[in-house]
């Protein structure tokens, strides 16, 4: 008898799927011949008993696998106050999975119904998730967490949305940190070491240097089909990491876990309805970080900061720019037909392991950040309203210390120094710009690029 809310049927399409780019033929193959211990030569099952989950496995004893349902028991908790559940409510809520090594042993046993479709990575439904073992122990805690977030949200909110909130989520909260029997959900890694096999950020990195940047309206549309490949996941993690950290636009994200028994496009069209007055700012966001995301990349510090467009005034202005956020709108209307001199000034902090970095706005050249000096001011002409496609501030120029402008198109002017995406939280300090008009259009030769 369940002892929880009648679950509907669904399936999780973290299955039939092509691990991306490398192992995509060898897929399954290649896991096993890596990473996998030996199955028990006694065809014995054993069944890991923890409070929220029962695993039943054929893999041999190991840390990484028995400490599965103590991973599990962490992770519940944390489910109940990001969705906001009561946590008596989740007391004696308990799924049973089946992680497999051989799985025909499962399906002998009568573990492995025959109505479940084929899945490669794993699959819940009702109160049981299926997990086909892994070649790394961080990617099967993943999936665990992945598959566990589904059964949660088919619990105690009656189900999990559209595919790109479903998967969105269950990868925003699977994506984990695991030190000394802590345990970490919704954790963005600083480095690839961290998550083995995780691959979601290389993903998107190769999907837009192969020109196939998804538009966040794009990855709204995901149908139920989309899942099968890889890349899906990759987006819809990154598009739940942006509505997630960011703080202009988390309360509006976390309060779709009300609408979620919905799995329909109307899901999504309610929700974007949400940001009537500011999905321009949403829509820039998300072109920036697709175009900069990497391990580390720090969304909340990201976040572009607006401010109300005004002219430049005749005696120029002098903006202060902080160090550690991203790009800083000076509100400043530059026109095509004019020149403008930017002069920086400023002593402030890039770093503070092992100790404080100081810098100015020429940069330090002991570290370089795409090709220029670590801290270095940059400057970008952001049009207005932006281009539907692409940012400019994906595309900055070096100022430095001092550099002509010369805009060719009308816009707003934006600066940030330049910096590293996970390096944002270790500086401090300011900068201060001063923007006059030149007397003279510059030559092109003195222009900074
Ligand atoms: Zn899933």
């Amino acid at each position: 008898m369940s002892r929880f809310l009648p679950l509907a049927r669904r399936s999780c399409p973290l299955d039939n799927r092509s691990r991306g780019l490398c192992a995509a033929a060898t897929g399954i193959a290649l896991c096993l011949a890596v990473a996998t211990p030996a199955a028990d030569q006694n065809g014995a099952m054993r069944e890991l008993v923890g409070r929220h989950l029962v695993l039943l496995t054929d893999l041999p004893p190991s840390t990484e696998v028995d400490e599965l349902p103590a991973v599990f028991d962490r992770a519940v908790p944390q489910w109940a106050d990001y969705f906001q559940v009561d946590p008596q409510r989740v007391d004696g809520w308990q799924l049973r999975g089946y992680l497999m090594f051989d799985r025909e042993r499962f399906r002998a046993a009568g573990r492995l119904p025959d109505d479940l479709p084929p899945f490669q990575h794993g699959y819940q439904r009702g109160d049981e998730l299926w997990l086909n073992e892994q070649p790394t122990a961080y990617y099967r805690r993943h999936l665990l967490l992945h598959e566990g977030t589904h059964g949660f949200m088919n619990a105690f909110l009656g189900g999990c949305g559209p595919p790109w909130y479903m998967e969105g989520v269950a990868e925003l909260l699977a994506t984990h940190r695991w030190q000394t029997q802590r345990l970490e959900l919704g954790y963005f890694p600083r480095s690839k070491e961290e998550v083995p096999y995780w691959g979601r950020i290389k993903i998107i990195q190769n999907e837009r240097a192969a020109g196939r940047t998804m538009t966040l309206a794009e990855v709204l549309r995901y149908d139920h089909q989309a899942h099968q490949q890889l890349a899906p996941y990759a987006w819809c993690w990154a598009a739940a990491a942006l509505l997630d950290g960011d703080p202009r636009f988390q309360a509006r994200f976390r309060n779709l876990r009300h609408d979620v028994g919905d799995r329909s496009p109307e899901f999504s069209q309610r929700f974007l309805e949400r940001f009537r007055d500011d999905a321009p700012q949403l829509l820039e966001q998300w072109q920036l970080m697709a175009a900069e995301i990497d391990y580390g990349y720090d969304v909340a510090r990201a976040a572009i900061e607006y401010q109300p467009a005004r002219p430049l005034p005749a005696e120029g202005a002098t903006i202060e720019l902080r160090a550690d956020r991203g790009w800083q709108s000076t509100g400043l209307v530059l026109e095509p037909s004019a020149a403008y001199r930017l002069a920086a000034s400023g002593r402030y902090q890039v770093a503070d392991q092992p100790r404080s970095w100081w810098c100015e706005p020429q940069g330090v050249t002991i570290q370089y950040v795409q090709g220029r000096p670590l801290g270095m001011l940059l400057a970008a002409v952001r049009e207005e309203p932006p281009l539907p496609h692409t940012t400019s501030l994906a595309s900055p120029q070096p100022v430095g210390r001092e550099a002509a402008l010369r805009p060719e198109r009308a816009g707003v002017l934006f600066l940030r120094i330049n910096e590293h995406p996970r390096g944002l939280a270790d500086n401090a300090g300011t900068l201060r710009v001063l923007v006059t008009r030149s007397a003279e259009r510059p030559s092109a030769a003195t222009d900074p690029d």
